[in-house]
């Protein structure tokens, strides 16, 4: 079946199947990240729906929106291959409407970690998938480890909204020497990726560690050595579904999430940890 392009949501009813439809919402600029999503929501479904849209609300006023990497024609050749039913790339104008009143709040959970360093960031993510669900009405949607804070919300949103919707978290794809795939590692220079570098292996060498205090100084060990070069604005452990720092004696399993400018570019990282035991 070809590929069918919704750029609206007239559009995307009309494209509408039977039977069970898996929703992978992105920002576009997809990568082999986007496409293990994909499968994962294709081995899933009858229908799979990949939303290709920039979140104007996600982004604060001096954050990359204007530039974020826009690549859409090649993002419907990744969708076709690996074998999308609907692309829904709907306008801003599409999506929100200019006397709009009412968005999402993301309570306490989005002020802490990424939400401290992103004010709003949150708010404006559960919001427009909150409306992707409403519009796409998916029975499951598939999002990325890579954004474990993210990962995290919508479930949290999911539970205490009583959204009838299975959320599949997808494991982080990875470039051969550890790099993150990110739609960001695009702005990155040949140097400024050496020094990219540097985040996996922090968290490489956190997870090689067992209780809490040895995981951090590990991983900020490795981080501090690259300074000025990588300029970090945090290294936490925190619990996977709250995001709440877990204390010096917590056993069980922990995010190690990391974020950290390099030159220009922001780049956010984590891994799962078995701390104690
Ligand atoms: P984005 O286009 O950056 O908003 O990401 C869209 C989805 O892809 C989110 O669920 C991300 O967590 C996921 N994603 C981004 N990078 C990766 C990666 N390297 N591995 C797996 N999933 C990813």
């Amino acid at each position: 079946m070809a590929l069918i392009v919704a750029r609206n949501r007239a559009d995307l009813r009309k494209a509408r199947g039977d039977g069970p439809v898996a929703l992978v919402p992105t920002m576009g600029a997809l990568h082999e990240g986007h496409r293990s999503l994909i499968r994962d929501a294709r081995a899933r479904a009858a229908q799979v729906v990949v939303s290709i849209f920039v979140n104007p609300l996600q982004f604060g006023p001096h954050e990359d929106f204007s530039r974020y990497p826009r690549t859409f024609e090649a993002d419907l050749a990744v969708c076709e291959a690996e074998g999308a039913d609907v692309v829904f790339a709907p306008s801003a104008e599409d999506m929100y409407a200019p006397d709009r009143q009412v968005s999402l709040h993301s309570g306490e959970m989005g002020r802490i970690v990424e939400g401290a360093a992103r004010p709003g960031h949150f708010d404006g993510m559960l919001t427009v998938v909150l409306k992707l669900f409403n519009l796409v009405q998916p029975d499951l949607a598939v999002f990325g480890q890579k954004d474990a804070q993210q990962l995290a919300m919508i479930r949290r949103m999911v539970a205490d909204l009583d959204l009838d919707i299975e959320i599949v978290g997808a494991p982080t794809v990875r470039e051969p020497d550890g790099l993150a795939l990110s739609s960001r590692n695009r702005y990155l220079s040949a140097a400024d990726r050496q020094v990219a570098l540097v985040l996996s292996r922090a968290l490489r060498a956190g997870a090689a560690q067992a209780a809490a205090p040895k995981i951090l100084g590990a991983a900020r060990a490795v981080l501090d050595a690259a300074a000025p070069a990588l300029d970090l604005d945090y290294l936490v452990l925190v619990d996977p579904s709250t995001f709440a720092e877990v204390g010096e004696s917590y056993s069980g399993a922990a995010v190690l999430a990391v974020a950290a400018r390099v030159g220009a570019t922001r780049l956010i990282d984590n891994v799962v940890v078995s701390v104690g035991g």
